[in-house]
């Protein structure tokens, strides 16, 4: 079943499925589980404008450099190729500033990642979606007549300030 993620076992899934009406004698030719992804190891092999260290001739692009989703794989696979592009025809190309959702997603894959963690005590470096934890920090002011923040209502300011702040360097960098 693609894109069933689950971390059931195959025994109760089968189970499971098969008390759904008309799947009682169903056969499973392959059930769910997490997915893996296969990744290069970026922060330690790629230049920040995503370049293989040891052979600058080779550029990475797409999940294989540690971004993960759709939207980030191809906004990844874009950008090296417009890198690419300009340097074939003699120019450069900035990467996009660490303020901006795809300069914060490729800082964070070529070396700026916070070392987590792992489960194992070592640190490790995996996949990543874009995010408003990526982004260099904000500080936000309380409205005027605003005596304390209640709720989400520092995290929405703070996320209003991080992609007003986005869109105005983008609109530089382009
Ligand atoms: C089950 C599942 C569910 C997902 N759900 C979502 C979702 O809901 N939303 C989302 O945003 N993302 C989702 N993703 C992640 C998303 O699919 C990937 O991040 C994205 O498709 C990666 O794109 P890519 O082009 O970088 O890599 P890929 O799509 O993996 O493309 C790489 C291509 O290279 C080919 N290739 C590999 N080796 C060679 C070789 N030696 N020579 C030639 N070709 C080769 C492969 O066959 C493949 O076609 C999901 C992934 C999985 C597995």
């Amino acid at each position: 079943m693609v894109g069933f993620q689950t971390k059931m076992r195959y025994g109760i899934q089968a189970e499971i499925f098969r008390m759904i009406p008309g799947l009682q004698n169903a056969q499973f030719a392959r059930l769910g589980g997490l997915h893996r992804n296969t990744f290069i190891n970026s922060p330690k092999v790629l230049s920040a404008d995503l370049k293989l260290k040891v052979d600058t001739r080779i550029r990475f692009a797409g999940q294989v450099t540690g971004v993960e989703g759709y939207v980030e794989s191809a906004a990844c696979g874009l950008i090296t190729g417009r890198l690419t592009a300009a340097e074939a025809l003699g120019g450069s190309m900035d990467v996009p500033p660490m303020t901006t959702a795809l300069g914060a997603l490729i800082g964070h894959i070529t070396g700026g990642h916070v070392e987590a963690e792992s489960y194992s005590g070592a640190r490790s470096f995996q996949p990543m979606n874009v995010n408003f934890g990526l982004f260099p920090e904000v500080t936000v002011e309380k409205p005027e007549g605003v005596k304390r923040w209640r709720g989400p209502e520092k995290t929405m300011a703070k996320r209003r300030a991080i992609t007003g702040r986005a869109l105005e360097d983008l609109k530089a960098w382009a």
